[in-house]
């Protein structure tokens, strides 16, 4: 007799367990299969809640649902941590976006123009004002721009207790691959069926492998490093730094307990998870130009995880052309601050309502549509 609940969840990362917490709260009989092979992007993640400063020329619709996002996630963590006790690490200092040389100003000036009239608030900061809000700062920083709705979460904590609240909710987890999905019913990788009134699809980028589906995602590469402070005290930066080094974009999220997370790559390599010496060495180049003291850290952890990329660098959330399946997948590199709007979409399609309209942009049909 094949295992059954309401709800089958594949993958339990960060979007897949935020939607088993939530949908088990609605009272939903949910089950979340994961192979826990350690390699979800949301434990690599640098968990910036940064729609401002992560917004690019032509992504409008993006740019609505992530601020929708960064509106709904401070409840989302307080909820959590009401719930487990545990600290999610959440900061709204804000993102300081700092230029090293004038072309980078140059460059960083016309972004922010274009986020400006997207109606995005930034202050425009001198060097000096940018040293005052952060001392450590190199001198040769020529300025910059504070956003001040950005925020930043430690995805690893936030990923643990949400972990735990789902199992508090009473979803139940099985270790296992989905390899296949037919008729409500899937198959487990090792023959083990399932079956299940609703799936829904949210394995990252491994969400296109699964037989029986037609999802468009790709691995999108990214290497990461996290920097310890040898004494584990409080951190050399007060807010996330987001850096235009010569032309290359670096950042740096600190962390409360002195954590510094310093990134990425964004590399096209398939389902390569490697590091390379090449990327820790340019990852620790740029972040040094800018904040010298990175050069007394600790290199505590260097990693590299695969973003769920889409053809539009777009979520894919909504009823799949099969019977049952409703995708929530393809958040690029933005899945830790879309994972609440994601679990109260998803909730809102298993409970018979519509998602908040932010969504309608990013329904599965759009590629459909597409020949
Ligand atoms: C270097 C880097 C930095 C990033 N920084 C940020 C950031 O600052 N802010 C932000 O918002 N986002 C960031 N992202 C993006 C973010 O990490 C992803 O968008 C998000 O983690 C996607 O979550 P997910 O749950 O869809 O996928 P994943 O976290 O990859 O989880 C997918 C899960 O599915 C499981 N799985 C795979 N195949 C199957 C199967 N067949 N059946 C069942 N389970 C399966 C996997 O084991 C995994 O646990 C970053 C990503 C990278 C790589």
């Amino acid at each position: 007799m094949p295992t059954t609940a309401d709800v089958l969840i594949a993958g339990g990362g960060v979007i897949g367990t935020a939607i088993a917490w939530q949908a088990a709260r609605k009272g939903l009989d949910v089950i979340l299969v994961d192979p826990k092979a350690g390699d979800a992007a949301s434990l690599v993640a640098a968990g910036m809640l940064a729609p401002a400063s992560e917004s690019l020329f032509g992504e409008q619709e993006l740019l609505r649902l992530n601020l929708l996002a960064v509106r709904r996630f401070p409840r989302f963590a307080a909820e959590l941590e009401d719930e487990t006790g545990h600290g999610t690490g959440l900061r709204r200092e804000g993102t300081l976006a700092v230029a090293y040389d004038p072309d980078d100003y140059a460059a960083l000036a016309r972004l922010t123009e274009f986020r400006r009239s997207a109606g995005l608030l930034a202050d425009e900061l001198d060097a000096r004002a940018c040293r005052t809000l952060e001392p450590f700062l190199a001198p040769d920083v020529r300025g910059g721009f504070l956003f001040a709705g950005d925020g930043s979460v430690d995805n690893r904590r936030y990923v643990a207790a949400l972990g735990e609240a789902a199992h508090a909710a009473g979803v139940r987890t099985i270790r296992g691959r989905v390899a296949e999905i037919r008729d409500r019913h899937a198959r487990l990788d090792d023959g083990t069926p399932v079956s299940a009134e609703r799936i829904v699809i949210a394995a990252g980028c491994w969400s296109g492998g699964i037989k029986g589906l037609q999802v468009p995602v790709r691995p999108v590469k990214g290497q990461l490093l996290r920097l310890r402070h040898p004494h584990g005290v409080a951190p050399v930066l007060s807010h996330t730094i987001r850096a235009l080094v010569r032309g290359t974009d670096v950042y740096l999220v600190p962390r409360a307990d002195g954590e510094l997370v310093v990134g990425a790559t964004q590399e096209e390599r398939g389902p390569d998870q490697t590091v390379t010496a090449g990327a820790v060495h340019e990852l620790l180049h740029h972040a040094m130009d800018v904040l010298p003291v990175t050069s007394e850290l600790v290199l505590a952890e260097t990693c590299a995880g695969l973003r769920p990329g889409t053809p539009d660098n777009g979520p894919i959330v909504g009823h799949a052309d099969t019977e049952g399946v409703i995708l929530a997948t393809g958040h690029y590199r933005n899945g830790i601050l879309m994972s609440a709007v994601t679990a109260d979409a998803v909730v809102a399609l298993l409970t018979g309502r519509p998602p908040a309209p932010e969504w309608a942009p990013f329904s599965p049909e759009r590629f459909a549509r597409q020949p």
